[in-house]
């Protein structure tokens, strides 16, 4: 075990319950803008067909077939296609809604609080997020995370992503914090942890899904009270 003295966390699906808070918005939406009085028999269909076609857009957005913004408002205007509703007005209001109430959400994973509080006495903590300025501070503030976090670096701040490594090389360069004494923890092992592998420093792969593994991480857990154990 490495004298670590900065950790650096991911947000999305490793801190911040991002599929809670997403059914959470879409139940919301789906009250408020009265989806049924449109012809869509319950909310558990609706999310069931969003669902999929969501992961279809994001697969095709992954491979650079389609732009975030056309995502953003066909999965749900092809949703309501496909219960017959052609409304791309309603769709463009419901896009607009999803990314504002979202982040507001503040379901965390078990452990959270409780973990960063016991981290903090310890480490300095930062965070690096695939994501926009505006989404994930809202996402920060209204969850009481940022009092825990140093540095909070965007993909946006740079225009990079990970698993580029120049966005590791950012975070620590804007953290003061030297490769040998980082760790970098998340729950994507494509992105988190092969990036930081990359990049040169050691890994937590945080597999709350019980994964196959694609690499060979410095150290797994299945929650975050088994940091604890490590750090
Ligand atoms: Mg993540």
């Amino acid at each position: 075990m490495k004298n670590y003295r900065h950790i650096f966390f991911d947000l999305d699906r490793t801190l911040w319950d991002f599929e809670a808070n997403s059914l959470i918005t879409l139940q919301e939406i789906f009250e408020n803008r009265k989806l049924t009085s449109f012809g869509i028999p319950d909310f558990d269909i609706f999310l069931k067909f969003y669902k999929t076609y969501n992961i279809q857009l994001w697969d095709l957005y992954k491979q650079g077939k389609v732009e975030k913004e056309y995502l953003s408002v066909e999965r749900f205007d092809g949703t309501l296609r496909h219960f017959s509703i052609k409304n791309e007005e309603l769709a463009r209001k419901i896009a607009k809604d999803y990314v504002q109430i979202s982040p507001t959400k503040t379901k965390l994973f078990p452990f959270v609080n409780e973990i960063l509080t016991y981290l903090k006495e310890k480490y300095q903590l930062h965070i690096i997020t695939n994501g926009f300025n505006e989404v994930q501070f809202v996402k920060l503030k209204n969850s009481r995370l940022d009092q825990f976090f140093t540095k909070v670096i965007t993909s946006e701040m740079i225009g990079i992503q990970k698993p580029n490594p120049k966005i590791f090389e950012y975070a620590l360069s804007e953290a003061n914090a030297a490769s040998n004494e980082s760790i970098m923890i998340g729950d994507d092992q494509k992105t988190d942890i092969i990036g930081a592998q990359n990049f040169g420093m050691d890994q937590v792969f945080v597999d709350y899904n019980f994964e196959a593994l694609i690499c060979n991480p410095s150290y797994r857990i299945h929650h975050l009270k088994e940091l604890e154990g490590l750090l």
